[in-house]
Formats: structure tokens, C-alpha cells, sequence
């Protein structure tokens, strides 16, 4: 990281494993849903088969479907929110954790994170990130068409932290989205590679390789 004074973080699959985070929010909607769904088996246990299938993305229709429910888009809707709302029980790698405390005294640090602005919130609050870093964006508080790749949020993080873009570094770990707006500021970038994570297969996009690779933020 050549003459780097602030490491920016990106979140989901960066600092915690974001699958954790979907099994967390399926004990929430089972929980919540088991009795009105009527479920014949184990609601979790069948959304976490059904997560490591090309049905991720339709977990809730596919129970929803198999418990014969009535009103079921409602029912998914309701489903989602539960989810989306809920707060998770996650912890962060152990990596990333050593990483944060041991670049503290020496970096400015910071969080640039994508999703739905009450998630990422209720995320950075079960993983106690606020103390730990300098500055935090989530860019849905922006709003949704300031969402990565949208430069908005590096350019803003860089000038709350008084860093000059060339010695700011973003570490994340979506090659489709995440290093596009900070490969054209100037920035440098770095790809953690996770086992398991959600977008280790997604393509990358043009303008949008990492300058470095990694599958440790102890090399940081
Ligand atoms: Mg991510």
C-alpha cells in the first residue's frame, strides 16, 4: 500500500462474513414465522440449504411455496422486512479485528458500505464499529443512485478524513462494483479474497480490477 494514510473498508464479506449475517436474519424470520407458517420442518435449517442453491435469491418464496401459505407475495414481503430489520448476531473476522485495532494509532480508518440504510446500520452496531473507525458512510443514506460504483461517497470520505485521494486505500472484496469509483480517483485498492463469500464469482468490471490482491488483512 504505497504511502497510505487512510484504509477505507468496505463492509459485507470485508470485515464479517455477510453469510453469517443471512443465516442470522433466517433464525430471526423463522422465529417470527414458524407458527404462521405452519411449517412442517425446520424453517432455518431448510433457508440455509436453500441459500447454498440457485434459489438464494427466492429463499422465503420457496418455503412460502412449500408451506402451501395463503397470500404469499404478502407473506415474502413481510418475510423480507423481518430480515432486512432484524438485528444479527455476527462477529468480525478475526483478521479484520487485529487489522482495525493494529492501524488505528497510524491510519485514519473508514467504512464505505452498500446495502439497505437500516441494515448496514443495524450491522455496523452489532459489530461495535462506530468507536473503531474515523468515518462511516453508507451510501443508502445518500441514496440508492449514490450506491458503489457511484464515486460520491469515496470523494466525501477522503475529504472528512483531510486525506489526499493518492494516500487513501479501499479494501473490499466485490470485484463487480467496488473498485471502479476508487481506481478513478487515484485511490488504491486492494481485493480480500474470503472463503465462502457471497460475490467471490461475480465478474469484474471494466476499470474495476484491484491494484492488490489479498486473503488476509493481516498483510495489510
Ligand atoms: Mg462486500
Amino acid at each position: 500500500m504505497p504511502d497510505t494514510r487512510a484504509i477505507i473498508f468496505d463492509l459485507d464479506d470485508t470485515l464479517y462474513p455477510e453469510r453469517a449475517y443471512a443465516f442470522s436474519g433466517f433464525d430471526a424470520v423463522s422465529s417470527a414465522f414458524t407458527t404462521r407458517l405452519n411449517a412442517g420442518f425446520d424453517l432455518a435449517a431448510r433457508m440455509r440449504r436453500l441459500f447454498d442453491t440457485p434459489d438464494r435469491s427466492r429463499v422465503f418464496n420457496a418455503v412460502v411455496h412449500q408451506c402451501n401459505a395463503p397470500h404469499p407475495d404478502a407473506l415474502v414481503a413481510e418475510m423480507i422486512d423481518v430480515f432486512r430489520r432484524h438485528h444479527p448476531r455476527i462477529t468480525l473476522h478475526p483478521d479484520a479485528d487485529a487489522a482495525l485495532t493494529r492501524l488505528k494509532p497510524s491510519h485514519k480508518l473508514g467504512l464505505i458500505t452498500d446495502g439497505y440504510a437500516v441494515t448496514q446500520h443495524a450491522k455496523i452496531d452489532a459489530l461495535e464499529l462506530r468507536p473503531r473507525v474515523d468515518a462511516i458512510i453508507v451510501t443508502d443514506d445518500l441514496g440508492r443512485e449514490f450506491w458503489k460504483p457511484h464515486p460520491r461517497a469515496f470523494q466525501e470520505i477522503a475529504d472528512r478524513l483531510s486525506v489526499n485521494p493518492r494516500h487513501c486505500t479501499y479494501v473490499a472484496d466485490n470485484p463487480a462494483k467496488d473498485f471502479v469509483a476508487p481506481n478513478a480517483l487515484g485511490w488504491h485498492t486492494v481485493l480480500i479474497h474470503r472463503p465462502n463469500a457471497v460475490h467471490a464469482q461475480n465478474p469484474t468490471a471494466p476499470t474495476g480490477a484491484p491494484r492488490q490482491t489479498t486473503t488476509t488483512l493481516q498483510s495489510l
